[in-house]
């Protein structure tokens, strides 16, 4: 059910997340609209992806996706919520963000403590650098999606 989707992409504006400090953790995540949410098909299992991401026009990187609930934080509302893997130097909030989701990498989990929580997402990360290197998902990078015009809003094609 996780892999059906896939790959996925998405496109939408970058909007205020629920203020809980991801970037703190080093791990700031740029959040979707409800909207874009809402156009996700609905039985896309929630957990942990991998994929790329660019902002704006700007570069392709690779990126880690959360899909759901969260339950650490016991959310109320689903999210989706991309870490990219690349240092920016300031905030792109109100920007357009593009991604493709390729693979999935786990399911949600409650942590014990921030820490365990941290170190599980440094995991993911490095479980997202090794599998975007293979030649069957590099291409993905290079797909035409990344290069349409911002301005379009394009869920799957
Ligand atoms: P919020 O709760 O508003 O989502 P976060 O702490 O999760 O706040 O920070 C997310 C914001 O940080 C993004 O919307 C973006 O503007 C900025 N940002 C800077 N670097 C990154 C990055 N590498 N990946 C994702 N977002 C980043
Ligand atoms: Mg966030």
């Amino acid at each position: 059910a996780a892999m059906r989707h896939l790959p996925y992409f998405c496109r939408g504006e970058v909007v205020k997340g629920f203020g809980r400090g991801s970037k703190e953790l080093g791990i700031p995540t740029a959040n979707f609209s409800e909207q874009v949410v809402e156009s996700f098909p609905s039985d896309i299992s929630t957990g942990i992806y991998y994929g790329w991401a660019c902002v704006g026009n700007g570069d392709v990187h690779k990126m880690v996706l959360s899909i759901g609930w969260n339950p650490f934080y016991k959310n109320i509302k689903k999210s989706v919520e991309t870490h990219i893997i690349h240092t920016f130097k300031e905030d792109f909030y109100g920007e357009i963000l593009s991604i493709v989701i390729i693979g999935y990498i786990r399911p949600e989990k409650n942590f014990d403590s921030l820490e365990a929580l941290i170190s599980a997402i440094q995991g993911d990360i490095e479980e997202a650098k090794r599998q975007l290197d293979l030649p069957e998902h590099l291409k993905l990078k290079e797909d035409n999606f990344f290069h349409l015009p911002e301005g379009k809003i394009v869920n799957n094609h």
